[in-house]
């Protein structure tokens, strides 16, 4: 790098050195909700915090433990009862523990007779140890599912999305698994939303080489959707 920052065609914003925070071994849970923070800020333009609280709703991030197929808890308080009918879930159903993460909007609703209002988030303990750049993508690839769950993408980003960001997502929708839809939810919506959101990251952050190199990151792993 000669330190010249590279503009694509479309940015329209200056591009960001590499976060001063690494992925990696010492990725507490603290900095994984300040990337889901920044990241909400920086590329989708909303106070995720600010999203918790209108929503009246609490933050649990639950890890994925593929070995001894578990969730245990990364942050937040989560509702052990809940914690251990997902953990039974999980126990019948090993196929989850291919997931690499997951974002679940309003949990409760899930589950009768609860009044738990909480958002989810999962991560496979693998993930934590992943770089930078797939980490922050595929932190990327759950909130556009969390804007799409939560009706943020109609009520606050109507204007988030541009034709180029269109044509790039019909691209990717015709690339996914669609036969499997019904559980990635990576319907041709979410496609073109984390296109676009690829194209504002790619610009952003210089650890990323436009919009098809956080696309392919955040579309590497397939992910919960239960
Ligand atoms: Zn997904």
């Amino acid at each position: 790098m000669n330190g010249e920052p590279v503009h694509s065609a479309d940015c329209q914003v200056p591009r960001l050195p590499l976060m001063s925070m690494l992925a990696g071994e010492n990725m507490t849970p603290k900095e994984i909700i300040d990337k889901i923070n920044k990241l909400s800020k920086e590329v989708f333009e909303f106070d995720f915090q600010e999203y918790l609280l209108d929503s009246k709703r609490d933050f649990w991030g639950l890890t994925i433990d593929n070995i001894n197929f578990k969730h245990n808890v990364l942050f937040g308080n989560p509702d052990s009862d809940i914690v251990n009918q997902v953990n039974r879930i999980f126990q019948q159903n090993r196929e989850d523990a291919r997931c690499e993460a997951g974002y679940r909007v309003d949990v409760g609703s899930y589950f009768r007779n609860t009044k738990i209002q909480a958002d989810v988030f999962l991560i496979n303990l693998d993930r934590l140890n992943d770089s930078i750049e797939n980490l922050d993508a595929l932190l990327l690839h759950e909130l556009c599912h969390m804007v799409i769950d939560s009706k943020m993408i109609e009520k606050k980003l109507a204007h988030y999305v541009n034709s180029k960001d269109i044509y790039h997502g019909k691209r990717l929708y015709k690339k996914t698994d669609r036969y499997n839809e019904r559980y990635t939810r990576h319907t041709e919506e979410f496609c073109i939303i984390l296109s676009a959101a690829s194209q504002r990251a790619g610009c952003i952050y210089e650890h990323y080489n436009g919009r098809w190199d956080v696309i392919d990151r955040a579309m590497k792993h397939g992910d919960i959707s239960r």
